[in-house]
């Protein structure tokens, strides 16, 4: 009897231990039930450790930031910089809390730094123009290229990012703009005495006297020309003619030189007046001397092959006041 009344009271006792923890466990469902159906997970924002509002979309809020800084709105923004990122913390037991995504997000972005892009193009350099559109920068260098314009290897495109945007112009006025008419392709810079200075092959200015042929024969290498035998542009005009041709004074006028002279070897300088001079080098023979007075059309020497040659030539410089001309702009 007495074993059976404890088996008894020990069976009881389970029982009622199961019920506890049952009736506990649906309790506890019921409450996290509850407490989800009517606390909806929201996160308080804060900014700068400053609280700022509250959002129940955490992510929706951060994506339109996002966009923000992302600069989708509005073309020519490369992208925005904020000061600091909003931090969320997630709070299930606040109640009669009301969330402000707009506010938080016009907080977050109100000491927003905005980078624009844009394009300068830029010349020799430095920049002149500006374009919102890379395109745009491409088709005005491809028109000042069609164009021939100057300085169409000079012009280049930069990718600019800045705080403050600039004024643009339209491709047609960037062209106009930036075009430069295209100079005499210039062939010699030379200077007759000493050093260079620029010119051209069709510079030709009056200098009063007309020259005659010094010689006639086949011209070999024009003036300004750049031959892979020379270090600097040609001074004057080459004519090939046999050794011993002779060569005729191209005007009347005075002996200045008559001698050995370096590449240009047996040498003659006339001068004409007026800072009008010829020259006429490599000669094998010189029939003239210095201070001597000569008519045109005069033998003053002969074609040979002194000082720099590779055959036998006359070289034929017009010098106007001690700049070279082409001599093809007045004989020829
Ligand atoms: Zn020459």
């Amino acid at each position: 009897m007495f074993k059976i009344n404890i088996v008894k009271k020990i069976v009881t006792y389970f029982r009622t231990s199961i019920k506890v923890i049952t009736i506990t466990t649906v309790s506890a469902i019921l409450i996290v039930g509850l407490v989800a159906f009517f606390y909806k997970p929201t996160y308080a924002v804060s900014l700068n450790g400053e609280l700022i509002g509250y959002t129940e979309n955490k992510s929706k809020l951060q994506n339109e930031i996002n966009k923000y800084m992302e600069g989708e709105a509005e073309e020519g923004i490369a992208f925005r910089q904020i000061n600091s990122v909003p931090e969320y913390t997630l709070c299930l037991l606040k109640k009669d809390i009301t969330p402000n995504d707009e506010e938080i997000y016009a907080k977050v972005t109100e000491d927003g730094t905005q980078y624009y892009k844009y394009y300068a193009i830029t010349d020799d350099g430095k920049e002149k123009l500006y374009v919102s559109k890379f395109e745009d920068a491409e088709s005005v260098i491809k028109k000042l290229k069609d164009k021939n314009s100057q300085n169409k290897n000079d012009i280049g495109i930069v990718e600019k990012y800045d705080t403050e945007t600039k004024e643009f112009t339209t491709v047609e006025k960037c062209v106009s703009e930036l075009y430069e008419a295209p100079k005499p392709k210039v062939v010699y810079t030379a200077n007759a005495s000493s050093g260079y200075v620029s010119g051209s092959s069709s510079a030709k200015v009056n200098i009063g006297i007309s020259l005659i042929r010094p010689i006639s024969g086949t011209i070999t290498s024009r003036f300004g020309s750049r031959e892979s035998i020379r270090s600097s542009p040609h001074r004057g005009l080459d004519i090939a003619a046999p050794t011993g041709t002779p060569i005729k004074a191209a005007a009347a006028g005075t002996v200045v030189s008559a001698g050995y002279s370096g590449s240009y070897g047996n040498m003659i300088l006339i001068s004409h007046g007026n800072g009008v001079q010829t020259l006429y080098g490599h000669c094998s023979v010189l029939n003239v001397s210095k201070g001597q007075a000569v008519s045109q059309g005069q033998i003053i020497g002969k074609v040979g092959t002194t000082g720099n040659v590779t055959g036998p030539h006359l070289h034929l410089e017009v010098r106007i006041n001690g700049v070279l001309y082409n001599p093809q702009n007045y004989v020829y």
